[in-house]
Parts: C-alpha cells; structure tokens; sequence
C-alpha cells in the first residue's frame, strides 16, 4: 500500500515495486545472468552495487535523501544503516505519521529512487554525470510538478454535496 497511495507516478510505483522485489538490473542481478557489468555502484563507485546498496546505504543517494529533507526543514539524523532492508527503513519513515503525511512521504521517497536509478544509468550509458544536488533539485521539481498537475485539475471537480 505505500507504494501504490504515495503521492507518485505510476512509473516511480512500478520502479519502487520492482526494487522491493529485488528485480531490477543492478550488477548482482547481471552476474547471475552473465552479462556485462561493472560491479561498483556508479554512484559512489565505492561498494559492490546491489538493489539495497542503490535505494539504501549509498552515500550519492542519501545526499539526495538528506537535501530533500533539508527543503523540507526536516534536520533529523539518517539512519538507514541501520536497517536490513529498503522495506524495514521504509516503515520506519512513515510509522506515527497522518495518512496524508505518508503518502506524501512515500512519494517523496519513490521519486528519490527512481531519479538515482536514472543517473546510474545515464552514468552507464551517456558520459554525463550529475551531482547529487542536481539530482536532487530534478527530483524535487518531479515531485512539485506532479503536486501542480494533480492540483490544477481540483477546481474542475465540483463539491460534494452536504
Ligand atoms: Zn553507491
């Protein structure tokens, strides 16, 4: 249910489902498979890349995650290290949170993922490479964009009747 009530596009859903069902590509995926592969994370070039490396314990991805929070006036302290898993943190983020809160969260979250797999990749496949601010000013622009989108449609839908 938090990935498919976040606030969230439906590509960044199926992104965060495919990562808490260890399905996607990251290179101990490709070993299995024997396709080529670097098996250092393009991000932080510093550990093996694996799915929970990627969404949890990567420095580059818990810049994004820490400049997020920092936008959002939120200076607590990043204690992802201390899960075993992406889901385990994940709760952990939303537990005592309003429903709103959670969804809001949740999508903020899902955004953070999938725009960290989008510059592994374009580390990848293209020469370029962003910093983690970059990154990090692209995913909050999704994430306030898709705000704005949902929003201006709310003025067109009349009031329910008392
Ligand atoms: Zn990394």
């Amino acid at each position: 249910m938090k990935i498919w009530e976040a606030h969230a596009e439906p590509k960044c859903k199926l992104f965060g489902w495919l990562a808490l069902h260890g399905k996607l590509l990251t290179a101990d995926m490709l070993v299995v498979r024997g396709w080529p592969h670097d098996p250092l994370c393009p991000l932080c070039v510093r550990a093996p890349e694996t799915t929970e490396h990627l969404c949890k314990d990567c420095p580059f991805t818990m810049a994004i995650w820490n400049q997020m929070k920092s936008w959002d006036n939120d200076d607590s302290t990043d204690i992802s290290h201390e899960y075993h898993s992406i889901s385990e943190w994940w709760d952990a983020m939303i537990i005592g949170k309003t429903n709103k809160e959670q969804k809001r969260i949740n999508g903020c979250f899902l955004y953070i993922l999938w725009n960290a797999w989008k510059e592994r990749n374009r580390r990848i496949f293209t020469v370029r490479r962003l910093t983690y601010l970059e990154v990090a000013n692209i995913t909050r622009e999704d994430f306030l964009q898709r705000d704005r989108a949902i929003n201006s449609f709310r003025p067109a839908i009349p009031a329910e009747p008392d």
